[in-house]
């Protein structure tokens, strides 16, 4: 039988997207995603190499993928990791590589990671506040993140946009000084919704309890009613957010909704993890084995093709069906 020239799933979605983790590692704890102490990583040896990585995409790529979205973890804190954009911006069909960072480390690698082919980042910053970014982070150093965002733009990793989770009794009420910065900076701010995944328990002295946490995107919308928001589109599609522009604004504002308003009649991609997993849906355990086929240099497309054929409807976060089997920091969020 002929190989599909593309990827539909079950329910007539066109999978054109794969994003990677390519490591569990992170060089923070965000309160959300990791516990402070204990975490078990993955060994090393069990990561996908950069070759293998590229193998996994090129393959995809010949079905219809055409972007590519280097998570984690925290993908900069993998060595080699302007190698493995170089090998995947260099595949044909390929069309867009970017990534998802926390900045920690961008400073010095955004001008690398821009030639070696990576189009744009997207930036994790959960609050302004200098003291709040180390308590979110578990010791992250705001001014690096500054530092980083002045180095992609010098590199033209642009549109830039910024990705906050929301959550009450911590930074909700900087929703509309997060938004302000779409005035004079042509940037994405888009606000998420908090899922009841990753590291769900007691965050720890300081931090709001479980019940308190949670704010959906129609509250968060009408906390910034004051900017009279329009809707609006971003050049790069607008993707799960619902986008909007404060009146004569560079950039826009976009709001995610997980939960309360998923998008996953949309949903177009797969996720591989760092450990050679493909993953039909962030929100639902299973996951189809590549690391055999891998090593092996045995074909990938009949698994690929698994995987997408077993992609769901959509999450059941509703009904209190949660991922169990990895962490968050381990698929790439
Ligand atoms: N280290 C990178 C970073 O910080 O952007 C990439 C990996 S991180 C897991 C990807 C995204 O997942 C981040 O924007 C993070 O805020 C988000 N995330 C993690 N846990 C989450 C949760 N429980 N609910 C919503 N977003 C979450």
């Amino acid at each position: 039988m002929d190989a599909p020239m593309n990827l539909t799933d079950r329910f007539g979605r066109s999978i054109n997207y794969l994003r990677i983790s390519v490591t569990d590692r992170c060089n923070l704890r965000c309160v959300y995603c990791l516990p402070e102490n204990g975490v078990q990583w993955q060994a090393r040896e069990n990561q996908l190499s950069a070759e293998e990585i590229a193998r996994v995409t090129a393959t995809m790529a010949q079905v219809g993928v055409k972007r590519i979205r280097l998570t984690g973890g925290e993908p900069l804190v993998r060595p080699d990791i302007v190698e493995i954009v170089a090998r995947l911006a260099s595949i044909p069909g390929i069309e867009e590589v970017s990534l998802t960072t926390n900045a920690m480390l961008l400073e010095k690698l955004a001008g690398p990671l821009a030639d070696a082919g990576l189009k744009r980042v997207n930036i994790s910053l959960d609050t302004l506040d200098e003291k709040k970014f180390k308590q979110i982070t578990r010791g992250g150093d705001i001014d690096r993140l500054w530092r980083g965002i002045a180095a992609a733009e010098e590199a033209h990793l642009s549109p830039l946009k910024l990705n906050t989770v929301v959550v009450n009794g911590l930074n909700a009420d900087e929703l509309s000084a997060l938004a302000r910065l779409t005035i004079e900076n042509p940037w994405h701010v888009r606000f998420i919704e908090l899922m009841p995944v990753g590291n769900a328990q007691n965050w720890g002295e300081g931090f709001p309890s479980l019940d308190e946490r949670y704010i959906s995107v129609h509250e968060m919308q009408a906390r910034l009613s004051h900017y009279g928001l329009e809707p609006a589109t971003t050049p790069m599609g607008n993707g799960p957010a619902r986008t909007f522009r404060i009146p004569g604004a560079l950039g826009t504002v976009g709001f995610i909704s997980p939960l309360g308003e998923h998008f996953c009649q949309n949903c177009n991609r797969l996720r591989l993890t760092a450990d050679g997993y493909l993953r039909p849906c962030l929100l639902l355990d299973g996951e189809i084995n590549l690391r055999e086929n891998l090593k092996a240099g045995t074909p990938l497309l009949p698994l690929i093709q698994r995987a997408v054929d077993a992609k769901p409807a959509g999450h059941e976060l509703l009904l209190q069906h949660y991922p169990e089997f990895r962490r968050m920091a381990q698929i790439g969020g």
